[in-house]
């Protein structure tokens, strides 16, 4: 499919002009990619779900918020190769932890060797596992202080709305929770194509619905920024 409402390739860009998102890469991205970054970027876009990883500009956000809300504990649900969790490590304290949550182990295990370069894989702990079923269990358990700063949820769409409810309960409040691809290449914003695959346009119908549902949950305050392929930051506020 083509990004709706223009004549772009089919990306994970949002953005109506190549020329601009190149610019933006080419100016204030590249230039200050973590060396690790850069050549997990590079191997992830030859695996077969590259586009599934972060954007480069959407990572250098990511790495902002953490540190602006001095994040130190945080929790990843959809990890594939490591983009977003590379960029969290290293933009967390050296005392920082992650919680990071994949079906599949194989697609971390590519990431691996960059993040040990890094000299940040002391800040992960990667649990292989459905998350949900894991997140149930850990609400049981979980203390008060113990509570995250911050979660990124990045996994199967369709349970964006479980997610949230689990995260209320695993986020501390004040804290955030940012939800990746909301936008899904801008395809919520106009009529269902019945050219696109069915798959497709299941997710864009849910994020439609989780848009809606975030607008009018009064437990966070939100943010929808039009970054990478759309990510909505959630501030618990009770
Ligand atoms: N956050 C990554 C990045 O920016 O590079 C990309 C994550 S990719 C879009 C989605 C990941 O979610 C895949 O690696 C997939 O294995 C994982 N996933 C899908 N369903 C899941 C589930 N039910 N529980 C845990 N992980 C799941
Ligand atoms: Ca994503």
């Amino acid at each position: 499919m083509t990004n709706p409402g223009s004549n772009a390739p089919a990306s994970k860009n949002l953005l109506q002009s190549e020329a601009l998102k190149r610019y933006i890469l080419e100016t204030s991205v590249y230039p200050r990619e973590h060396e690790q970054l850069q050549g997990l970027r590079e191997v992830t876009m030859k695996h077969k779900w590259g586009l599934m990883s972060m954007p480069a500009e959407e990572g250098q956000l990511l790495s902002m918020l953490l540190k602006l809300i001095n994040a130190k504990k945080t929790i990843e649900i959809g990890v594939y190769t490591g983009y977003s969790l590379l960029t969290t490590a290293l933009a967390l304290p050296e005392e920082g932890q992650i919680l990071a949550i994949d079906i599949e182990k194989s697609y971390y295990e590519i990431g691996l060797p960059f993040i040990q370069r890094a000299g940040v894989e002391n800040k992960i702990n990667f649990i292989e596992a459905a998350a949900i079923p894991f997140l149930d269990k850990m609400i049981q358990e979980i203390k008060e202080d113990d509570l995250f700063d911050f979660a990124f949820v990045d996994a199967d769409k369709l349970n964006y709305g479980e997610y949230h409810e689990c995260l209320l309960k695993l986020v501390k409040v004040g804290g955030v929770i940012a939800y990746d691809n909301t936008l899904w290449s801008g395809s919520v914003a106009v009529p269902v194509d019945p050219s696109d695959p069915e798959e497709f346009i299941e997710v864009r119908n849910h994020q439609v619905k989780f848009n809606n549902f975030l607008a009018a949950d009064s437990r966070i305050e939100i943010s929808q920024v039009c970054i990478g392929d759309g990510l909505t930051i959630c501030r618990r506020i009770v």
